[in-house]
């Protein structure tokens, strides 16, 4: 079993910074499509306040539970706009059934993932259909919670996939939740910004873990 430990959350994390600088106009301009046009910005606030903690910070005092727990209170506290909160709590939940573990392994990091996505649920309150995140984390959690007795690299593969049409699968949508529901029909045939950036985020994440 590959063992995960802290120094592979640092990297994930700091590749999800990575990713968001160069998303940053991208998932700018779909959220000014059908929202207020800060996506990308909200986020990059929230990974550059990420990174400063961890320039800031001997890591090697921490440990995987308060790590995480750190990076999802940074995005909370840094981050304005909703996905700030929901993006906060898929951290503090990933980190929630740990311990005082400095190695988990990759099923217990798909446990944690589960755990996490269910946070936003719970958080946000949207379901499958609603034109939101939730699109495109679901189907990745549900190949998650079908496999996480083996996690394989065809699983990680399945979830990268599902992730990626659930985030398609909001272009044709009206929205139910957040700033694109008072649109009406206008929000059809366009991607939801927190789709795209949230399966293009725990991609990162998924693709550190097939290495
Ligand atoms: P804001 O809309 O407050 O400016 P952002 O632009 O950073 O915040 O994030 C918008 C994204 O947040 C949307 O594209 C959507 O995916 C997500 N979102 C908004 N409300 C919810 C909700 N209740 N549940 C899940 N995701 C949501
Ligand atoms: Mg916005
Ligand atoms: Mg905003």
């Amino acid at each position: 079993d590959v063992m995960l430990d802290l120094n592979f959350f640092i990297k994930v994390i700091e590749d999800m910074g990575k990713l968001t600088e160069e998303n940053r106009n991208y998932w700018t301009k779909l959220d000014s499509d059908i929202g207020d046009g800060d996506h990308g910005i909200n986020l990059s606030i929230g990974f550059r306040a990420i990174k400063k903690y961890m320039d800031e910070t001997d890591l090697s005092n921490t440990d995987i539970k308060g790590f995480l727990k750190k990076v999802g209170m940074t995005l909370l506290g840094k981050v304005g706009g909703a996905s700030g909160p929901l993006y906060g709590t898929l951290f503090m939940k990933m980190a929630s059934p740990l311990t005082e573990e400095t190695e988990v392994t990759s099923e217990q990091l798909a446990e944690m993932i589960i755990q996490g996505i269910e946070g936003i649920e719970s958080r946000g309150k949207a379901t499958v259909g609603e034109k939101t995140m939730v699109d495109a984390l679901e189907p990745g959690k549900q190949v998650l919670a079908e496999n996480k007795a083996t996690i394989t690299t065809e699983t990680l593969n399945e979830f990268e996939v599902k992730m990626q049409e659930g985030a398609e699968s909001t272009i044709p949508m009206v929205a139910k939740k957040g700033r694109a529901l008072r649109l009406g029909d206008r929000a059809i045939g366009y991607k939801d910004p927190g789709a795209e950036s949230s399966q293009m985020l725990l991609k990162v994440l998924a693709d550190h873990l097939s290495q």
